[in-house]
């Protein structure tokens, strides 16, 4: 008998959860993406802050030279073939949806070939897309800031942080020299801003001030946000903590700040100007598609069972949105890990089983770490102080899709609290 073929597109939480849980042997699966490998988002910051080895490929080279069997230490991303499992990987972009002849239009996503159009038809399609990073068309963020997406991005933080250091060391540098050039601006006052804020705060002070100690008292975070407080996913209470804990360790916290120019060392900010941050914003392919969407990101609107709606209302029945890309129309949720992966896992159980309620999603506790062993944690109960820190490295080993990198998580936690890590030894 010939297998149903399911297409999903994008290869993220959302893509890749749906690629691992349906049932291979019912199923032809074919996931088209740009990327070959899907990142652990929640991992980023902390890989960037060095928690993590990208690799150990420099190390391994200069005491073998066994290149070949080189892995990395803890990959921040797993590949979305599988060696055990019949999962197809088309690397390319989904330029346009015809929903009548189940057909989706694609360019490969190799720059030589990006002119070229094949079609890939559907029996099931899943839309996952995911967002970008919106920069509001603030003049000089595209080419002078860095962002915390993908595993380049968090590689490039890394390389940055350690390139300012070596500059302010350098011997013609004055004082006032220095502290400019180590004054770090993390624009984004939600969960990811503040947990690399954190992260960078104990890089630097529990560290890089062994290997720089010339640099001690030189270094300055900052957190802006244009809204008027930090964490605002969390009640007032936690945020408030997450404020004083910030500002007992000396982090500069700026809300209701309206950045408006960056060039390649000075950010701008207009308190009275218009409104302009980063955030998330649509996709191309989501922009494009003749559906209903909700007005702010906006986003594709589903019914409870994750189908789209067309402009005019009914939903389309062998097509389901999921993660950033979508919401449910009258049920918004947030744009985290945590939704695609749970709408993911609904829409394989759905597509395995044959039975369809509607999705409901659990919510899980939230954690954000502050650094020094502080944070806060918002569940059943609220936590604030080392419990927030504790639940946040224990969320570090739940996103780690594979034992083999939990094991690894743990092993260079471990390597880290005996040797220092990687990123800080001389
Ligand atoms: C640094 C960082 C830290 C985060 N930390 C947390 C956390 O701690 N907890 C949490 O719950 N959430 C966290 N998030 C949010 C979480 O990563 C997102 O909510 C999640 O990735 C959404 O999953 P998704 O599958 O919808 O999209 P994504 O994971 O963004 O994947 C979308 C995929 O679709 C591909 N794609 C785009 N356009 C096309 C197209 N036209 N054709 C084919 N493919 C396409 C993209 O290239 C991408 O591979 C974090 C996000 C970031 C950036």
């Amino acid at each position: 008998m010939a297998l149903q073929n399911v297409v999903i597109i994008g290869g993220g939480w959302a893509g890749y959860t749906l690629s691992r849980s349906l049932d291979d042997k019912r199923f032809q699966i074919t996931v088209i993406s740009p990327e070959p490998t899907s990142p652990y988002t929640p991992l980023l910051a902390s890989a960037a802050c060095g928690l993590f080895s990208f690799s150990l490929v420099g190390c391994w080279y200069r005491f073998t030279s066994y290149i070949s069997v080189l892995t990395p230490l803890v990959q921040a991303e797993d590949s979305i073939r599988h060696k055990r499992r019949a999962v197809r990987l088309i690397q390319a972009r989904v330029r346009d949806i015809d929903f009548e002849k189940k057909i989706c239009s694609c360019n490969p996503a190799f720059p030589k070939l990006a002119d070229q159009i094949f079609d890939v038809s559907y029996d099931s399609l899943i839309i996952a897309p995911g967002c970008e990073t919106n920069t509001f068309n603030t003049p000089g963020v595209s080419e002078n800031a860095l962002f915390v997406r993908t595993v380049a991005d968090a590689m490039a933080v890394r390389q940055r942080l350690l390139d300012i250091l070596e500059m302010a060391s350098l011997p013609n540098m004055t004082e006032v020299q220095q502290r400019n050039l180590l004054h770090i601006i993390v624009v984004g006052g939600g969960p990811t801003g503040v947990e690399i804020t954190a992260e960078m705060y104990d890089l630097v002070h529990n560290d890089l001030i062994y290997l720089y100690p010339d640099l001690a008292g030189k270094i300055s975070v900052a957190i802006h946000d244009v809204a008027a407080q930090i964490l605002s996913v969390f009640d007032a209470k936690l945020a408030e903590y997450a404020l004083s804990s910030f500002t007992h360790h000396d982090v500069e916290i700026k809300t209701a700040s309206h950045i408006t120019k960056v060039d390649n060392d000075t950010v701008y900010t207009k308190e009275d100007g218009a409104i302009k941050a980063t955030g998330n914003r649509q996709v191309p392919l989501v922009d494009s598609l003749k559906l209903t969407k909700s007005a702010r990101l906006p986003r594709i609107q589903t019914d409870y069972y994750l189908h789209p709606l067309r402009l005019d209302g009914t939903p389309i029945s062998d097509v389901y949105a999921v993660g950033d890309a979508a919401d449910i129309t009258g049920g918004e949720l947030p744009t985290t890990a945590e939704v695609a992966c749970q709408k993911g896992e609904y829409v394989a159980k759905v597509l395995n089983t044959g039975r369809s309620d509607p999705f409901v999603y659990q919510q899980k506790m939230l954690v954000a770490y502050t650094g020094q062993h502080d944070g806060v944690i918002a569940g059943r109960k609220d936590w604030t102080g080392g419990a927030a820190w504790v639940a946040w490295r224990s969320k570090n080993l739940t996103w780690a899709r594979s034992w083999r990198n939990k094991i690894l998580i743990v092993t260079t936690w471990m390597l880290n609290y005996t040797f220092g890590k990687e990123i800080a030894r001389a």
